[in-house]
This record gives structure tokens, sequence and C-alpha cells, in this order.
């Protein structure tokens, strides 16, 4: 029989991004005894400037929101852990156990994953430092910025040749640049033709860009090309949803965890998750109201209340139909 640990936890936050600092706030206001556990690589940490925001006209970085949503929850007495979670069981007495990878085991009586997703951007210099800047990777975000400008995308393959399309309503003066020479479709072949959209296959080597452009994109064969603002497909993120599947909790589709839409509970008692690893959030303000709704519903199960699962329709049921955020090219994952 397993011993009792010294101390249990009401909730542990995985993941310190938008969703798991705003729902950190909101539980650290009811004063439970809250932990986030964070390994500091998300979305949030890559994006200079997010300029959709409420209240932030000239835009923020997401290095900034993070340092000011960890001090906001700091003040309310919430624990912070630089560490990531590598492990979860479900236990009698606790709940949950988590193994995190400095090797510590952990206990909570309610479990919120905001984890977010890993999007997959090649190691091409010059690229992570424009991210947010002038160089985006979300049309609903940011295809404001590229309205009536010279835009390229940096892609592969049908995810690349999707997002061009798309900018379309922003922008026609469009580049698709297809690194490592994808396959496309033929079908969004023939759409790029139509809409002359060029198409250039190659290796892209490097990309330098001043905070406001031009962007310089340069090929592994020499040949480079000046443009205003680009935006990347690669396709393949990833939704960072393993570790609450380990624990039951089942995903939609595109391996986003399932969750009820007013609670957040995902299929499984206890087991909540906010932000971009539930389906259709994908944006800074999102995030924050999924957690936020989480946090309430969390102090609600906490109390001892009812608090809804998500019921996942029976196979039958499954709508096929993609949101916008799953298209190829978009923030959304490429399983
Ligand atoms: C370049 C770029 C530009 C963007 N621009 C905009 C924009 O203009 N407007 C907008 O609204 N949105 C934008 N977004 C999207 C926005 O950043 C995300 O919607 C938002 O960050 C989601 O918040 P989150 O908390 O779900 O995930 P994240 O912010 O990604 O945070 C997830 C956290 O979980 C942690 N984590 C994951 N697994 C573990 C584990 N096992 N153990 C411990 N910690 C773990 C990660 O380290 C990370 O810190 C952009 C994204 C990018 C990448």
């Amino acid at each position: 029989m397993e011993t009792r640990p010294e101390h249990i936890y009401e909730c542990i936050v995985v993941g310190g991004g938008i969703a798991g600092l705003q729902a950190a706030i909101q539980l650290g206001r009811y004063q439970h005894d809250i932990l986030v556990i964070d390994g500091n690589r998300g979305r949030s940490t890559l994006c200079r400037n997010y300029h959709n925001l409420l209240g932030w006209p000239d835009g923020v970085s997401g290095l900034e929101l993070r340092r000011l949503g960890r001090s906001q929850a700091l003040h309310y007495g919430v624990q912070f852990r630089s560490d990531v979670a590598v492990n979860a069981n479900r236990l009698g007495f606790a709940r949950f156990s988590l193994d995190t990878a400095t090797g510590e085991r952990l206990f909570t009586e309610t479990l919120l994953f905001a984890t977010g997703i890993t999007d997959a951007v090649p190691a091409i210099p010059g690229l992570v430092p424009a991210l947010g800047d002038t160089v985006f990777i979300c049309p609903d975000c940011d295809g404001y910025e590229a309205i009536d400008r010279k835009t390229t995308v940096l892609g592969s393959g049908d995810a690349g040749a999707a997002m061009a399309l798309e900018l379309l309503y922003f922008t026609k003066h469009l580049v698709f640049v297809n690194h490592h020479a994808e396959a496309v479709a033929d079908s969004l072949q023939k759409a790029l033709a139509n809409a002359n959209i060029p198409r250039i296959d190659g290796d892209i080597l490097q990309v330098e860009a001043g905070v406001s452009g031009p962007v310089r994109v340069t090929l592994s064969d020499g040949r480079s090309l000046e443009t205003e603002r680009c935006f990347l497909a690669f396709g393949g993120n990833q939704v960072e949803s393993e570790l609450a599947s380990s624990l039951g909790a089942q995903c939609e589709t595109k391996h986003h965890l399932a969750v009820h839409p007013r609670t957040k509970q995902t299929t499984m008692p206890n087991l909540f998750a906010a932000g971009d690893v539930v389906a259709h959030s994908e944006q800074v303000s999102i995030a924050m109201g999924d957690g936020a709704g989480a946090a309430i519903f969390i102090h609600k199960a906490l109390l001892g209340e009812h608090v809804d699962v998500c019921q996942m329709p029976s196979p039958n049921q499954v709508t096929r139909t993609s949101p916008a955020h799953a298209r190829p090219g978009r923030l959304a994952t490429e399983p």
C-alpha cells in the first residue's frame, strides 16, 4: 500500500504559458494551494509581438505577458517550478501523481493541462528572432500586417500552398518558397497558378529581418529575395496532449484534448485542459478565456460540486469538417 505523501496540492497546472498563467491567477484568487510546472518553451516564448489583444494597441511580446502573469500569480501565493512533467498516474488518495524530469514526484487533487502546441519551426538562422515582428504564422492573428504588402510564405508542400492561398484575402503580392521542394497536390498547384502565386522550390538557408522589415530570404543555391512580410507553414506541429492522454483523457481528431465546452473538464474527472492543447483555441485571448473558465470549474470540483465531464460523441456522430485552424498551413497541427 502506498504511504500518504506529505503534501498534496489542490491543483497542479502543467504549463505556465498564457492559459496556465490565467488559470493560476484565478485559482490563486480563490486562495487554493496551486503549483505551476513549466518547461518554458511554449508559443508564448516565441512571439515577439501580439498585435490583436485588447489593451495592447502597440502590441506586447509573449515573454512580457508571461512575466506579468507570473508576478500577478505570485502575488496570490501561486508556486512555480521550472521543470517538465514526464509521467502521470491516477491514485486513490491524492487522485494524481506527477513525475518530473528532475526526478520529483508530486501529488495533486486536480490537474490542469495547459501544455499548448510545439510549432514545427525548422532551424533556419534568423527565423525565430523575427517571429511576431515581420514573420508570422497565423493569418487570423496577423493577416492585417500583410495587407497589400509583398509577402512570402516560407513553407513546405500542401501546408505552404494552402497558406499562400489563404493570404490572398490580404494581399496579391505573394510568393511561396517551398522548403526542400516538398510535393504539392495537383489541385493546390492549379490554385496557385490561377492566383498568379509563384512557387520557388529550394532549401531556405537563412532569413535576415529587421524589426519592421524588409526581410531577405536566401536559398542554399544562392538565390535570394526581398520581401516585406513572411508567413510560416511547414506543417507537422505537435499538440502536447500525450501526458493527459496517458491518464485516459480522450482527444479529438487532430490530437487536441476534448473538453466540456463550459467546464473545460476532459473526459476524465478532475482532469482539465485549457489553451492551444484544446481545439479551437490558438489565440492568446481564447487561451486566457479557457484558463479562467477551467479555473472556475476546478474550484467547484475542489468544493465537491458536480462538474460536467466532456462527453465524446459516438464515432458515427463525429463531424469530420475541419475547423479553420485545422487547415494545413495554419497554426494548428498536421498529424
Ligand atoms: C510566432 C507566433 C505568433 C503568434 N501570434 C499571435 C497573435 O498575434 N495573436 C494571438 O492571439 N496569438 C498568437 N499566437 C498564438 C499564441 O501564442 C498561443 O495561442 C498561446 O501562446 C497559447 O497559450 P497556451 O498557454 O495554450 O500555450 P503556450 O503559450 O505555448 O504555453 C504552453 C506552456 O506549457 C509548457 N509545457 C508543455 N508541456 C509541458 C510539460 N510536460 N511540463 C511542463 N511544462 C510544459 C511549455 O513549456 C509552455 O511554457 C502566436 C504564436 C506564435 C508561435
